[in-house]
């Protein structure tokens, strides 16, 4: 027999929380830490620990035990604890591209603190893996990746070389058999050797070079003996040499040279599960992280870098909404594949980061508008491309309401005066204490003033922002007043002109620019017309017309679009599992269909449709039984000059055990999506590796956007799609409908025995929340057909223009722009050192040019190392990811 050297790393995972809360899981943590640093100080044949490759366990530990620190430091600082590079091990597919970036920056911030971090891209437990991480981690310095789930078939052996769209490659060290195949080790040298060999037996046949030994497991202690039970091993045979190591120290002696290759994203089942149904479990947490991801990066951070002075920058604010979205993004969290607890705590997080984000956001805008010259409404363009759009806001309605402009609805002007006494008066200017009276009234004016009769008080009310009233001094002035004619009748009135809530479509604004708001003239005007038939909507660009007995709608005439088809799930949070005896329904009792706006603007109608969905599973039968009614309510709209169609389908979940998914037919057969992932558009076709141990499902997660055959559906969060009704030809399969996962609805953290995954992934605890009883459900998308940009119709439907409302009086004129980039995607722009950083990338097969007007800087890694200066311009290889920091002038 040939003999194996081993290389034993011992390790932990640590899992922040799952089936457990994160505090009780830190209940743990803090024991493990105590006794590894007891041991790693009192033996040195212990000579290692891998703590995780995430910098959270630390921060948690010493948030506990923050006089343990310099321990920590010093045992980290002699290499015998390897920290970093994560802050956290997130899930590649639910968590933004940025958030990946902030991750990976914010623990090598923190992980410099001890020394520094481990130097390699640890991904030991991620559901799958993305095409860019390579890119990533080649731009933040590291060689090396290693990963266990998603790797394909076509790669055999421990080691690969997996590269990235852009060409960036890593050697990958591939864990055939995961990071626990190590775990728990005997404690006798001759059961540690037969259980080695066993290993070898199973798994030997990957191995290139020394046989990797993750010694280590799920929120596993460290075990003692193994300096003794590693040195007797080999002290009994010469078949197995045993060694203890590091991990980066197994890397740098592992072989690198004829290894496969593999491009792209990891999403195979074929040797590990991928666990692909935690894109659609607990929708909510999707769509608000969604939501968060674009106040954080898509508002807060470009608006307050572009419109506040550097001085303003929110930098401690920033760094706390990140950490609780980098903390979401952990691989349990952001799954939600885990207890009630944790899934509250993840949507609080985000709810608190949102809450900062928002009002960061907010602030900025106000920035904005006190800073402009001339006072009314302006139109403030988030995004890097220059857009058209709609905007929606109130004006004064003392006049005709103009060309081109759609009324929403009418206030007609305040009361007449009324006559108070003093006490009252009073009472009413002790709650003044802000010129904003309610959401779109502010008070313009307070106009005092006396005769014989007594004290006239009139607030003078309106639309436009204020902040110059001076509140205070006029309260002081009426208190004389009233102080000295205490028996003066006051007569106290609101001069409130009528306001009318508008929406108008403006011309090309800006990127990171503004305009005065203008309405323009509309080339085509969306109309709603019922001529004692069907109800549609066209605009001379597409056309909808609303089935009013399916409650589906057709698309520039071919139908069937909406149409939500319910079935059941047996499943759990990791996977969906189609109950043996099945049932659909895809087809409501009654339908109605009322037109909410007419144009010309936008148009609106609201199909409500009524179901029946079967109440919930029989465990025995695996039949759906009992029956629930819901009312589902589908929001079609359509804009002037726009060819999307906007849809949002909104429903109170009232049925357990199921998947409730909306079909949205091909206009041309496919047998490829294209899907938004981090950084990328990812290619997929029609099918999935997978074993017998889990079915190789084809549901795959799109960040904002999925496209095939001709479709682009842009959605709200990221969500599940599927490419279906598959027919088979001779020149190969194609599909003809994309569904999109509205709700899946299970009882179960996991479960064993299921069609498509029959061994459990997790405990097999139930777990009320997946069922989303009872919930809100609500999913907002919209589709275009022939889109040529995807990103421009994700950014036009996700992150609209916005309306700012001037005061006037301020420096900036009634337009321009902050900054000008073009050429690439733009994924950040945000200060770093009071400096402008902006990072893009390029999602194109063409190498591109990226202009950013007017400003020199350097380009830099995801470290902040500066590579190459630039002038004006710099040139991004295809699919490259680059990093920019401007020179002065901001
Ligand atoms: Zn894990």
């Amino acid at each position: 027999m040939t003999s194996h050297r081993i290389a034993i790393v011992p390790h932990t995972h640590w899992d922040r929380e799952w089936y457990q809360s994160y505090q009780e899981f830190r209940l743990n943590l803090v024991d493990m830490v105590d006794a590894l640093l007891a041991l790693l100080e009192s033996d040195v044949s212990y000579p290692y620990f891998l703590l995780d490759g995430q910098m959270a366990m630390v921060d948690d530990y010493l948030e506990v035990r923050p006089e343990n620190e310099d321990r920590l430091r010093s045992l980290a600082a002699a290499g015998r604890l390897d920290v970093g590079p994560w802050y956290i091990l997130m899930d590649e597919f639910l968590a933004s591209g940025e958030t990946i970036i902030r991750n990976l920056q914010m623990g090598l911030v923190r992980a410099a603190a001890f020394g520094g971090a481990m130097e390699v891209g640890y991904l030991p437990d991620m559901f799958g893996h993305i095409a860019q991480m390579p890119q990533i981690l080649r731009l933040a310095g590291f060689a090396d990746a290693v990963v266990w789930r998603g790797v394909p078939s076509s790669v055999t052996k421990d080691a690969f070389v997996w590269e990235a769209p852009d060409g960036s490659a890593v050697r990958t060290q591939y864990l055939p058999t995961g990071y626990s195949n190590g775990s728990a080790l005997p404690d006798e040298a001759k059961a540690l050797v037969e259980r080695v060999a066993d290993h070898v037996e199973e798994a030997g046949e990957f191995a290139l070079g020394e046989v990797l030994y993750m010694n280590g497991s799920d929120h596993l202690k460290p075990q003692p003996w193994l300096g003794r039970v590693v040195a007797e091993a080999n002290g009994l045979q010469d078949e197995l040499v045993f060694r203890v190591t590091t991990l980066p120290e197994f890397l740098s002696a592992a072989p690198s040279g004829g290894l496969e290759h593999w491009k792209g994203e990891l999403r195979s089942g074929f040797r590990s599960d991928m666990l692909m149904g935690v894109t659609s479990n607990r929708v909510d947490v999707k769509r608000l992280g969604g939501l968060v991801t674009r106040e954080l990066e898509g508002r807060a951070e470009p608006l307050a870098a572009l419109f506040q002075s550097p001085s303003e920058w929110p930098q401690r604010q920033l760094e706390l909404a990140w950490k609780e979205v980098v903390r979401n993004s952990a691989h349990d969290s952001i799954c939600a594949c885990s207890v009630d607890d944790v899934v509250d705590a993840v949507m609080h997080r985000y709810a608190e980061a949102r809450a900062v984000a928002k009002g960061l956001a907010d602030r900025a805008t106000t920035s904005l508008a006190i800073s402009l010259s001339e006072p009314g409404p302006h139109v403030l363009n988030p995004v890097h491309r220059t857009r058209g759009g709609l905007v929606e806001l109130v004006v004064g309605a003392s006049g005709p309401p103009g060309d081109h402009v759609q009324v929403l609805s009418e206030r007609t002007g305040g009361p007449g005066p009324m006559v108070l006494d003093a006490d009252t008066v009073r009472s009413i200017l002790g709650m003044l204490e802000s010129p904003q009276i309610e959401h779109d009234a502010w008070l313009q004016a307070i106009v005092v003033e006396e005769d014989d009769q007594g004290i006239d008080v009139t607030f003078a009310i309106g639309p436009e922002q204020r902040s110059d009233v001076p509140i205070a001094q006029i309260k002081r002035d009426i208190y004389a007043r009233l102080e000295a004619r205490p028996d003066a009748v006051v007569r106290f009135g609101l001069d409130q002109p009528p306001t009318r809530r508008i929406v108008a479509r403006v011309g090309e604004v800006p990127g990171y620019g503004w305009m005065s708001f203008g309405p323009v003239a509309l080339s085509h005007p969306a109309q709603v017309s019922r001529p004692g038939g069907p109800v549609t909507l066209s605009n001379g660009l597409v056309a909808v017309e609303v089935d009013g007995t399916l409650g589906t709608f057709s698309l520039n005439g071919r139908p069937g679009y909406g149409r939500l088809v319910d079935g059941g799930d047996l499943g759990d949070s990791y996977n969906y599992s189609p109950p043996t005896e099945d049932s659909f329904v895809d087809s409501p009792d009654a339908v109605s269909v009322r037109i909410d706006e007419d144009g010309p603007v936008r148009a609106r109608v609201v199909v409500t449709a009524n179901y029946r969905w079967p109440d919930h599973l029989d465990a025995g039968s695996q039949a759906r039984v009992g029956d629930r009614s819901v009312e589902v309510e589908t929001v079609l709209e359509l804009r002037a000059d726009e060819s999307a169609v906007r849809v949002t389908t909104s429903f109170v979940n009232p049925s357990r055990d199921h998947r409730l998914r909306v079909h949205l037919p091909l206009p041309e057969p496919a047998r490829t999506s294209l899907a938004e992932s981090a950084f990328a558009v990812v290619e997929r076709g029609l099918t999935v590796e997978g074993r017998p141990d889990e079915f190789g499902l084809p549901t795959a997660p799109a960040h904002r956007f999925v496209s095939a055959g001709g479709l682009t559906v842009v959605h709200d969060g990221v969500c599940e799609y599927e490419l279906i009704e598959i027919a088979t030809s001779p020149s190969g399969d194609f599909a003809s409908t994309v569904a999109l996962t509205v709700l899946r609805s299970t009882g179960m953290l996991s479960r064993s025995g299921m069609a498509y995954r029959p061994f459990p992934a997790g405990p097999q605890t139930p777990v009320e929340g997946l069922q989303m009883v009872g919930r809100p459900i609500s999913l907002r998308y919209a589709l275009a057909i022939g889109a040529d940009d995807p990103f421009a119709l994700a950014d036009d439907i996700l992150l609209p223009l916005e309306v700012v409302d001037s005061p006037g009086g301020g420096s900036r004129p009634s337009s321009g722009r902050e900054l000008s980039i073009s050429g690439a995607e733009v994924s950040a722009v945000r200060r770093v050192g009071g400096v402008l950083e902006v990072r893009v990338f390029n999602p194109r097969s063409e190498p591109t040019t990226v202009t950013i007007d007017g400003q020199s800087g350097w380009l830099v890694d995801l470290r902040g190392y500066p590579q190459d200066p630039f002038e004006g311009s710099f040139e991004l290889r295809p699919f490259g990811l680059a990093t920019a920091r401007l020179n002065g002038g901001y």
